[in-house]
């Protein structure tokens, strides 16, 4: 029943795919429906925001109508910021989702070149900073012990620390937020983000790298410009430049994230076609 929306074609495909993994009908059938399950996820998670910009774009044009004249009244700009904000969820949340299915489809790449290490963590500081002080937050940096050097793929380090930061900063309402960065070995560096937030419950916190998951569905804690893909991007991009993250952390104390990767990034993997 599973397969039955698919053509011929398609499921000879699938079969092929079948004998190359040597799969099970079992295991087949559960990874089409997984792939089912999350396309009727993403469609939901796009209705959202897609229902809000209808809906102020439609008030604002019924208001507009009614009085021409009043071109900037509280509730016609309230109408376009909501606009605003819901156009840009909608943005990250197609954007994610490419990045997402980029890494699964096998195409995600790195570039991995020489780059230094303070540069890198000021580049994202500078980013940061803003959203600490807005919500009055200190963010402490201590990346003394932290190679000058190392062999990766900046964009991807960044998009990964600023993805951590970010919801480090998005889950605390007091406190601190601290980001170290050491040598852990003759191989490895290592990163962590740790904050004095809301923490994450032990069952949450083995579901928190699956896409579109969200330990809290109330906007207030959650922030209302969440996605529930950062963490799926930042597990797949550590993954991909083989390294590992690791998650500890105890509800109403905080949370603290720690990513190792190597010191050099592997040019080339069999299973995700890196190249340099
Ligand atoms: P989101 O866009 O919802 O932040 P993420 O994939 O980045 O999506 O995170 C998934 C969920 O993990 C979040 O919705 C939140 O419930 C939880 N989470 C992530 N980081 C933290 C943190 N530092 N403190 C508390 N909860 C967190």
């Amino acid at each position: 029943r599973c397969f039955n929306s698919y053509t011929y074609g398609r499921l000879q495909e699938l079969k092929q795919l079948q004998n190359q993994l040597r799969l099970t009908n079992q295991e087949l059938t559960r990874l089409v429906r997984a792939s089912k399950d999350s396309l009727s996820h993403l469609a939901h998670e796009l209705k959202t925001p897609l229902t809000s910009i209808i809906g102020y774009a439609d008030l604002f044009l019924r208001q507009h109508r009614q009085q021409p004249e009043v071109q900037d009244s509280y509730s016609n700009i309230e109408s376009i910021e909501r606009v605003l904000k819901s156009g840009r969820l909608l943005l990250r949340l197609i954007n994610d989702t490419l990045e997402i299915s980029r890494y699964d489809a096998g195409t995600m790449k790195l570039q991995p070149t020489l780059s230094g290490v303070p540069e890198l963590i000021n580049s994202i500081v500078e980013i940061i900073e803003p959203l600490a002080r807005a919500k009055e937050l200190s963010l402490v940096v201590d990346c003394d012990r932290a190679p000058e050097q190392v062999i990766t793929d900046p964009l991807r380090v960044q998009q990964i620390i600023t993805n951590l930061l970010s919801n480090a900063i998005r889950y605390t309402e007091y406190g601190t937020v601290r980001l170290e960065c050491w040598k852990e070995s003759q191989q490895q560096w290592a990163i962590s983000v740790m904050d004095t937030g809301i923490g994450i419950s032990p069952d949450a916190q083995k579901q928190i790298f699956n896409p579109y998951f969200r330990a809290v569905n109330d906007p207030q804690v959650q922030g209302s410009d969440g996605t529930g893909l950062g963490l799926a991007i930042v597990s797949r991009l550590v993954e991909l430049m083989h390294g590992e993250i690791k998650v500890v952390s105890q509800q109403g104390k905080g949370s603290t994230f720690t990513v190792i990767l190597p010191l050099e990034a592997i040019a080339h993997t069999d299973k995700n076609n890196v190249e340099i």
